[in-house]
């Protein structure tokens, strides 16, 4: 890049430098034109001036010998003197075609003078000498002109490949800055957005491999202390040994959920396909209350739910990694005998799917924070039956594949209600409010419907 703008520069230079002695050659030419012009029509005075004389002369009868004597003083002219039609007086060599020539007459005698025109080829000494001067001026002024010019255009260039060097070598914190033309920042301010998103993505990613580490170290320790424990016989009896094979299943269960969650998110990265179905919304909920009723019962839960008898047209392996994420948060983060509720409805844009319980909530700070990958407010990590931390990411990659976007309105101590509002454009369910079918609910213990 920089050798092509230093090619740039030797060219430009040697274009400046040869339109300034192009143009100084014209004008050199014009000039010189003009200076022959000026010369020629003051020959002609002259010779005007000299056949006035000499018509003069013999009108106050000077005679021929008077007249030769006057002609053969001009040395640069040469004159004829015509009597009636009579040559009566010739001075010097006799004229030729290119001569200048000017003539007087009083009717009876008639002078011709003549001169060699002056020579066209002869520019004066100082326009010679002004043309030189100004043709070395424009050198100089182009050379400083183009210096600068491919200065200020080199600078920020260096600068952006520097920058760039450095990014691609692994240092994410490098940027170009504000330099050079206007064009030329907003290329610097691109580079450097998409910089500094690669450094958030790169601590992000950072952060969350050491939060992965940590996930897994936890369950990967309780094991290995069972097992050593087991293997030096400090946990030997029969109903010491069940437990301990009770804690390692559960352990290894964590791992295996952290493992199944960290590949659908995977997959959800990278397939982005979206395979729809079409399905009726009550069922579906039906259905998946009964998926989650032993776990529901389990903890004594109320679940009610609400859905109208309407056909969507949606893939519902995306619809339901959403849905059965916020109801299996729910169960996990209610005390028991807690409520949930699931309601399906629409307004005049969205299609929504509404999760509300009355567990423990979440405070406003961690409110923005629990869609990041493996984060987990503490009152969540305490508890026993805490997930994997991905459950909502996987929810939020979902989401965002079905064209969707997700709400949650919660009160720490009070309860949480996630929402899933599914645009009607990317829902397309042509068919959705034209049934006007009443809602379907339903409830698992006691029989109840949450409106
Ligand atoms: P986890 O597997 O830990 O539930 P999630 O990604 O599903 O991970 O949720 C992230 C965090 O959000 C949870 O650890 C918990 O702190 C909080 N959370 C999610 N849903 C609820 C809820 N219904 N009630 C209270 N806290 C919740």
């Amino acid at each position: 890049m920089l050798r092509w703008l230093r090619s740039i520069r030797v060219k430009t230079l040697g274009i400046m430098a040869l339109a300034t002695i192009l143009g100084l050659g014209i004008t050199y030419v014009a000039l010189s034109a003009i200076e022959h012009k000026i010369e020629v029509n003051q020959a002609l005075q002259g010779l005007s001036q000299t056949t006035n004389r000499i018509l003069l002369m013999s009108q106050h009868g000077a005679t021929l010998g008077q007249l030769r004597a006057a002609s053969a003083v001009l040395t640069d002219e040469r004159v004829v003197i015509l009597r009636g039609s009579k040559t009566v007086l010739e001075s010097g060599a006799p004229a030729v075609a290119q001569d200048l020539m000017q003539s007087s007459s009083d009717g009876l005698t008639t002078v011709y003078a003549y001169a060699l025109p002056p020579k066209t080829d002869e520019a004066s000494a100082e326009l010679t000498a002004a043309a030189s001067i100004v043709v070395l001026l424009a050198l100089l002024a182009a050379t400083l002109i183009s210096r600068m010019v491919s200065k200020s255009m080199s600078m920020p260039i260096s600068k952006a490949i520097e920058a760039s060097q450095k990014v691609a070598s692994g240092d994410l914190a490098a940027r170009i800055g504000d330099v050079g033309s206007e064009d030329f920042q907003s290329l610097a301010n691109a580079f450097d957005s998409m910089a500094a998103k690669l450094q958030d993505h790169e601590n992000e990613q950072k952060k969350f491999l050491g939060d992965l580490s940590h996930e897994i170290a936890t369950p990967i320790n309780a094991v290995s202390g069972f097992a050593l424990a087991i293997c030096d016989r400090t946990i030997k009896g029969q109903e010491e040994l069940s437990e301990a094979a009770w804690l390692i299943q559960e352990e290894t269960d964590r791992i295996n959920h952290l493992l199944t969650d960290l590949r659908t998110l995977d997959r959800l990265d990278i397939a982005r396909t979206v395979t729809k179905e079409v399905f009726f919304i009550d069922i579906y909920i039906k259905e998946l209350v009964l998926r989650f009723s032993a776990s529901s019962s389990k903890k004594s839960l109320t679940v009610t739910w609400s859905a109208p008898h309407e056909e969507i047209n949606i893939d519902r392996r995306l619809l339901d990694m959403v849905i059965s994420n916020f109801l299996s948060n729910s169960i996990r983060y209610v005390d028991p005998k807690g409520k949930i509720s699931l309601e399906v409805k629409h307004n005049s844009r969205d299609l929504i799917f509404c999760v509300a319980d009355n567990g423990i909530g979440i405070a406003p700070a961690h409110l923005s924070r629990i869609f990041d990958r493996l984060y987990r407010v503490d009152d969540a990590r305490d508890r026993v039956s805490g997930g994997s931390g991905l459950g909502l990411a996987i929810a939020r990659r979902a989401s965002q594949s079905l064209g969707a976007r997700i709400e949650v309105e919660s009160e720490r101590g009070k309860g949480s209600r996630f929402r899933l509002l599914i645009p009607f454009t990317s829902a397309l369910q042509e068919n959705i409010g034209t049934a006007g079918q009443p809602p379907a609910t339903g409830a698992n213990l006691p029989t109840k419907v949450d409106e």
